[in-house]
């Protein structure tokens, strides 16, 4: 081909792209736009779990062209923490972030949906949810209240929290007041601890007036935000009672219904897209802060011992059956993730844990 002809024939090609491209503009511009609140449980913007929520209405208005806006609430800016269940439920706000163990006073069976004590971590929670039938039944859960969930978000393991005294036996856990959401909580009551619930942004007050002995939130990316290391002595690990805490987005099923089908798509497609980035950006910013918390603030990390994190095991195998015997969607929830729970710790034992033993030698 001459030149003269291929710059022709090339200009003809762009041209014709570019038409292209401001017809299908035009078309979107044509379709009806939308715009949704978003409340969270979570203090606006707060590192991780704030900013994911940010990231996911951001994400979904630049995948709609701006088609779908979604404006978003920290706790207590249009409704307190632990009210966005109903906030959603009942079509205040379009959209909500949090994590179902909040909601146990509704429904105790979304507890399955965020995290089980000594249950499955977070690459294990995702596969469960979307490979193993969990986001069938979550699904199934949500659609009595009018709402449909998404995995928005997962912590990882989490670490087992602050204490203002070392805890070397079960002996230590009696009498102790402690933050601690969800089952794990159940668990603690029955290991003698009393167990409270409070949103994160009231934790450090409380641990501060003495008004609990001990919380647990996050990890350390989480934590060192929240500066417990200057009101407590000891941090322990691991996180038994929140091995991979999925947080959710949760639709209003009104709002979501109404939407265009390939927004419908843009938004779960976005709660995947951060699902995962949130759970890889805990690994590495957790492991950045245990540093600054160890090298500079030379708070003194312990490990649970074998005792106490066995009798822990126990007491939550008692917690998640009595739960699970409750009702018939309870059982069914059960059932499945605790089929999924066997199988994929035969395969973890011989995959992700022996490559972590063998890479200690
Ligand atoms: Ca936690």
């Amino acid at each position: 081909m001459k030149r003269r002809d291929f710059v022709k024939k090339l200009g003809t090609g762009t041209l014709l792209s570019g038409g292209l491209l401001s017809y299908s503009q035009s078309a979107l511009a044509k379709k009806k736009r939308v715009k949704w609140k978003m409340v969270t449980t979570w203090p606006k913007n707060f590192p991780g779990l704030g900013t994911g929520a940010e990231y996911l209405a951001k994400l979904i208005e630049t995948m709609s062209h701006g088609r779908l806006k979604i404006k978003v609430y920290g706790a207590r800016q249009l409704v307190p923490a632990f009210e966005v269940f109903d906030a959603v439920s009942s079509g205040t706000a379009q959209m909500g972030h949090g994590s179902a163990y909040y909601w146990k006073g509704k429904s105790e069976e979304a507890q399955f949906f965020s995290t089980v004590p000594f249950g499955l971590n977070g690459q294990e929670m995702n596969a469960w949810l979307y490979h193993g039938g969990g986001m069938k039944l979550w699904e199934e859960l949500y659609a009595d209240f009018n709402l449909i969930p998404m995995a928005a978000g997962n912590t990882g393991v989490q670490m087992g929290g602050w204490f203002n005294k070392q805890i070397n036996g079960l002996q230590d856990l009696q009498g102790l007041k402690m933050r601690i959401p969800g089952l794990g909580g159940e668990v603690l009551k029955r290991a003698g601890g009393t167990p409270v619930n409070i949103p994160g942004n009231e934790l450090y007050t409380s641990l501060q007036s003495g008004a609990i002995d001990a919380t647990e939130w996050v990890g350390p990316y989480n934590d060192l935000a929240f500066g417990f290391y200057r009101i407590a002595k000891y941090y322990y690990y691991p996180g038994w009672h929140e091995p991979g805490t999925t947080l959710e987005a949760m639709i209003n099923k009104k709002a979501f219904e109404a939407l265009d089908k390939d927004l419908q798509e843009i938004v779960r497609t976005a709660c995947k897209a951060v699902n995962q980035d949130m759970l890889v950006g805990y690994v590495a910013k957790n492991n950045a802060a245990l540093q600054t918390l160890v090298n500079e603030h030379k708070v003194d990390v312990r490990k649970f011992s074998d005792e106490i994190l066995k009798k822990l095991h126990q007491l939550s195998d008692e917690v998640v059956a009595e739960l699970a015997a409750k009702n018939a969607i309870s059982q069914k929830i059960f059932n499945s993730y605790q089929s999924f729970r066997d199988n994929v710790i035969a395969w973890d034992n011989m995959s992700e844990l022996a490559y972590m033993n063998a890479r200690k030698l």
